[in-house]
This record gives C-alpha cells, sequence and structure tokens, in this order.
C-alpha cells in the first residue's frame, strides 16, 4: 500500500521514554500526528480514555480483532494493544504524517504493510537507567515493572531490525535526534515532490 503521508512507528522497552519523546516531537511538529491505539490494559493514574488510549475490554478488543478493524495487533505484558485502520489510513491517505507509539511486534506486522513505514527504536542507556526510569515514573504496580524489565531485554534484541536506533541518554538529544529522522525522511526524492510539486514542474522534473 502506498500512501501521500509518511508513517513513523517508534518502539521501545517500557520506560525506555518513548512517549516522552513522541510528546515533545509532536509540541515541534504541528504535520505530525500520534494515533490512538486500542488497548485492554487499565488506565493509569493520570490516562483518559481516547487521549493515551481507547480503553476496553478484552471481548470487544476480540470483537475488533475478528471484524478485522486491526492494522496490526500484539500481546505485550500481558495486556492486548492494537492499531486500528479507520483513522490511520484516513490521515496518511490524505497526506497527514502519522506516528504510531506500539511494540515490535505491531512494527513488524506494519513494515509488511507499508515498506515505505519508517521504523525507529529507542533504547535507554542501560538496565540499571531502565528500572530507575520505570520506578521514578511511578505508575506501574512493582510486580508489573518487574515483568516489563524481565520482557525488556528480548524486546531490546529486535531494535537491529528497525531501521533507526536512537539512544535516549540525554532527553533533548534523543529529541533532536527523532526530529532528524522524521526531517530526512521528508528530504526524500517523493517525499519532496510530494509537497513540492511546482518546483518540480518548473524543473521539468516529476
Ligand atoms: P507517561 O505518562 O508514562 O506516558 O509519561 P510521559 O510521556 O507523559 O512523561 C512524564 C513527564 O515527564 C512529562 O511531563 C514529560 O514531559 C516529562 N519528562 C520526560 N522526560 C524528561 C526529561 O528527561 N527531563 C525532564 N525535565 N522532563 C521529562
Ligand atoms: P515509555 O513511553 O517508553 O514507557 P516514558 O516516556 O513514560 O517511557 O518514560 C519513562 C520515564 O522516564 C518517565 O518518567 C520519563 O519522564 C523518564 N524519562 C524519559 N526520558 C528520559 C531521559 N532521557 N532522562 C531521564 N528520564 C527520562
Ligand atoms: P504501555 O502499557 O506502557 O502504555 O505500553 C506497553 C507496550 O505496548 C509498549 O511497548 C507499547 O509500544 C505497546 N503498544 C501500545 N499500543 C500498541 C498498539 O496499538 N499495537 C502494538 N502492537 N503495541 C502497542
Amino acid at each position: 500500500m502506498d500512501y501521500p503521508g509518511n508513517l513513523f512507528v517508534v518502539a521501545a522497552p517500557s520506560g525506555a521514554g518513548k512517549s516522552s519523546l513522541v510528546k515533545s516531537l509532536l509540541e515541534l511538529d504541528s504535520h505530525l500526528v500520534v494515533s490512538v491505539s486500542h488497548t485492554t490494559r487499565k488506565p493509569r493514574g493520570q490516562e483518559q480514555d481516547g487521549r493515551e488510549y481507547h480503553f476496553i475490554n478484552e471481548k470487544s478488543f476480540r470483537q475488533m480483532v475478528a471484524d478485522g478493524e486491526f492494522f496490526e495487533w500484539a500481546e505485550v505484558h500481558g495486556n492486548l494493544y492494537g492499531t486500528s485502520r479507520g483513522e490511520v489510513q484516513k490521515r496518511i491517505a490524505s497526506g497527514q504524517d502519522v506516528v504510531l507509539e506500539i511494540d515490535w511486534q505491531g512494527a513488524v506486522q506494519i513494515k509488511k504493510l507499508f515498506p515505505t513505514a519508517v521504523l525507529i527504536f529507542i533504547l535507554p542507556p542501560s538496565y540499571e537507567e531502565l528500572a530507575q526510569r520505570l520506578n521514578r515514573r511511578g505508575e506501574d504496580q512493582p510486580e508489573v515493572i518487574a515483568q516489563r524489565l524481565a520482557n525488556a531485554r528480548h524486546e531490546v534484541a529486535q531494535a537491529r531490525h528497525f531501521d533507526f536506533v536512537i539512544i535516549n541518554a540525554l532527553f533533548e538529544t534523543a529529541v533532536f535526534d527523532l526530529k532528524t529522522v522524521v526531517h530526512s525522511q521528508r528530504l526524500k526524492y517523493a517525499a519532496q515532490l510530494r509537497s513540492k510539486p511546482a518546483v518540480f514542474q518548473a524543473l521539468d522534473l516529476s
């Protein structure tokens, strides 16, 4: 499937800083929108239905799977997560750039559907720092944090399959790196042709 909008997929082990980085990126770039996933996980303290996630029960989630409503879905840390087609397809078809904050299994599925999707993996500087961030965030029960840390080793091993790897040591540097990846995608020939058709016409290029 080929659409005029760019699709960016950001994955990371829990606590690496993915949500914080994407939030900052969106504040800097008004042409980007983030897709709100569906999940069976319970909302954390400040999370609002329809903002961080569409929170649904497992029965509704399974029904959406059966109805083919997801581009991709996966079980992550014991919960189900999925990207619904509707929102994303409409946006990239109209030329908007969309960011998906999903796990590596979902990223692999998306790359098969959209070979031009740009896959970005966020790494923490160390497992010790990852543990500290999860604890400092203070949003998950200790056993949930332990499970996420245990899963992190397998998740970081998937980074090799991604197009770009960003190490989130100093936050501002990582935001800059993420911005650079998005920007470089927009400088590709096909993207420039789409966004500046008049220039290409004036130069007799197409
Ligand atoms: P979530 O609630 O788990 O999705 O986490 P958020 O992505 O909302 O991050 C929590 C808060 O920490 C937000 O207000 C971020 O802007 C802030 N934050 C994240 N990383 C840094 C950092 O490196 N430095 C500072 N000063 N603030 C940060
Ligand atoms: P994820 O979405 O990957 O689970 P978050 O964005 O929620 O991760 O970040 C996890 C915690 O780490 C948050 O409390 C966030 O404020 C913090 N954090 C993110 N990036 C950095 C960084 N570069 N340095 C220190 N703390 C960070
Ligand atoms: P959290 O519970 O911390 O918000 O997310 C846990 C994991 O699920 C993260 O790795 C996150 O990227 C992933 N995730 C969130 N939404 C989706 C989605 O729609 N699809 C897939 N495959 N993974 C998701």
